[in-house]
């Protein structure tokens, strides 16, 4: 049977799973990495690149390059690569498009099945977005899990005999995650969900490039307009910087010129943990809400909590673990890589949609992220107020789940009701987000008060199917919010996929080149003349032995350039950006 991979769709680095009949397995891209940046760029020649190579070209060419696309899934943000105008969602059918190469390349046969991943707050639109990019990636995708969820699957494999009560604390480049997870009888059970999509390590790497700015006189803001290659590079110092601090007391950044270069005066400051600690500790206090709304949710307390799961590459800071601690009076539980374990859940969630023998004893539910409901009418006294919301299906709801409410008309002879359908939180309408509507007709003449049921049907993939029945007659009107609502068109993606094949990329053999060549272009910035020199010599050679397609060439010369990188960049090394 055709394999269907679990990936982890990341705001900074997605990953592709699959399950063997010894768990789930991370299958590696093309460089060897187990992550694969969810960075996009066009090259000099006009070629796609994606993933660590996107990321090397994004520090001197950020105008080249698109990353953190995830946050702007399903809004109407465009990005302008190469000359061209892409959607968060074609970029993210390229990270998508990249991973399934691998898988291909992996397994020797063509993949077109996935269940991709999203964070637990992603809403309607978001998650449309997310499967309209497997399908520009021409993946089908089998299912839409929410992270926490993934992590909560890969967690009940291994332990599914035990019965916990786990929070899963979910930490990542752009996105918090928090879900409090029962695990009962080999069941794993959502009890609750909620989080926030502009919160993670990316926002502590920034904080560390502003303070370091801050310290010349320079604000964050008026440098990223005028010196955006200073800031890009800046950035990515920040980066390696922070994720030294994770391991090491003092790191030390070095401060580019406008260009984005290092110049012998180039000057460097020195960052302490503890510094980096108060930097963003006021940033962190912001994970207290949702815990404190997920648990509220659950109707638990932290005392009930059993096990705190640590998942995203940020909760590798030592602040994070520490903050969490003091959070839940206990030490967080991290058995599993945290930043692999949602794709490693996803692979086991993909198992479970072709039934592989592993997984037949696992029960999976999920809950509705928020709450669903319809526009009503008040009356106060006489006065008819409109705009309020009434809940159909609240928040934290196990799914799938169907629900029925009636509601009854207000004037004297109304013949139809327009059945409005929102999601949110907020009392009024107008705080949340409508995700569809449509028309009643056919409602008996007479007084005010007749009675039409609508049912909300919303299933495992977070998509909702609403149904009006007028009670008098039978009549039903049903809705599929999954088609109507706003969200790319079936044309869209079509013609999204039709550009998507015009764009030049490299074969797949070509990515550790690529790969090298980016990086060594940004090192070259970095270096002293003398050492500059010597890598433009490397390079030259390097790319008349690609020019040349002689593989003995081209080995011999990578192989050069690879040893002089690892004596003059030896942060770059590792091609996924993961430290461990
Ligand atoms: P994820 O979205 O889970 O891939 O997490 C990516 C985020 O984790 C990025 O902001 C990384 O900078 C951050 N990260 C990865 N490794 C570390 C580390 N060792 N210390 C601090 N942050 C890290």
């Amino acid at each position: 049977m055709e394999p269907i991979v679990g990936i982890d769709l990341g705001t900074t680095n997605s990953a592709v799973a699959h399950l063997t009949p010894d768990g789930p397995n991370i299958i590696p891209n093309a460089l060897g990495g187990r992550l694969t940046p969810s960075v996009v760029g066009v090259d000099e020649s006009g070629v796609v690149v994606v993933g660590a190579a996107a990321r090397e070209l994004q520090v001197v060419r950020p105008d080249r390059c698109a990353a953190l696309f995830k946050r702007h899934m399903g809004t109407d943000k465009t990005y302008t690569l190469g000359g061209r105008t892409v959607t968060p969602e074609e970029l993210s059918g390229l990270v998508l498009r990249s991973l399934k190469a691998d898988a291909e390349a992996f397994f020797a046969r063509p993949v077109t099945r996935a269940v991709i991943t999203c964070p637990a707050y992603f809403n309607d639109r978001q998650r449309k977005a997310t499967i309209a990019a497997g399908r520009i990636a021409g993946l089908t995708v089998e299912r839409i899990l929410n992270e926490p969820t993934a992590a909560a699957i890969a967690y009940g494999f291994h332990d599914s005999r035990e019965d916990k009560k786990l929070l899963i604390f979910d930490l990542g480049g752009g996105t918090f995650d928090v879900s409090v997870v029962e695990l009962f009888d080999g069941a794993l059970e959502v009890r609750a969900s909620a989080g926030e999509t502009a919160l993670g390590g990316e926002d502590f790497t920034r904080a560390i490039a502003a303070r370091v700015l801050e310290g010349f006189g320079t604000s964050f803001e008026r440098a990223e307009v005028t010196t955006p290659l200073l800031v890009a590079r800046l950035i990515q110092q920040g980066e390696v910087a922070k994720c030294r601090l994770s391991r090491e007391e003092t790191a030390v950044v070095r401060v580019p010129d406008a260009a984005g270069e290092f110049t012998a005066a180039a000057k460097e400051v020195t960052v302490t943990r503890a510094q980096l600690d108060a930097w963003v500790s006021p940033t962190l206090t912001r994970i207290e809400l949702p815990i404190r709304r997920a648990l509220a949710d659950a109707k638990l307390t932290r005392d009930e909590i059993d096990e705190v799961i640590l998942v995203g590459g940020a909760t590798r800071m030592p602040l994070v673990v520490r903050r969490v601690r003091e959070l839940f009076g206990k030490d967080p539980h991290r058995r599993l890589n945290p930043d692999e374990v949602v794709a490693l859940g996803a692979a086991v969630q993909a198992g479970l949609v072709g039934r592989a023998g592993a997984v037949e004893d696992l029960v999976v539910t999920d809950v509705a992220p928020f709450t669903l409901g319809v526009a009503v009418v008040k009356q106060f006294g006489g006065d008819v107020q409109e705009g309020y919301f009434d809940p159909v299906i609240d928040r934290n709801t196990t799914i799938p789940v169907s629900r029925v409410k009636q509601y009854s008309t207000v004037a004297p002879n109304q013949t139809a009701i327009r059945v409005r359908v929102y999601q949110g939180e907020s009392r009024k309408v107008a705080d949340n987000l409508l995700l569809g509507e449509f028309e009643v007709n056919g409602i008996p003449s007479g007084p005010p008060g007749q009675e039409v049921d609508v049912r909300f049907t919303y299933d495992l993939n977070g998509v909702l199917e609403v149904e009006a029945t007028v009670v008098a007659t039978k009549r039903k009107v049903t809705h599929v919010i999954a088609r109507h609502a706003k969200g790319l068109s079936e044309e869209q993606v079509r013609r999204a996929v039709r550009e998507m094949e015009k764009l030049k990329a490299h074969p797949r053999e070509e990515a550790v080149n690529r790969f090298l060549l980016a990086r060594a272009e940004r090192v070259y910035k970095e270096l002293a003349v003398e050492a500059r020199r010597v890598l433009g010599a490397l390079l030259d050679g390097f790319e008349a032995g690609l020019e040349s397609r002689d593989p003995e060439a081209i080995g011999r010369h990578r192989e050069a350039l690879q040893h002089f990188l690892s004596l003059h960049d030896p942060d770059g090394e590792n091609p996924t950006g993961n430290e461990e």
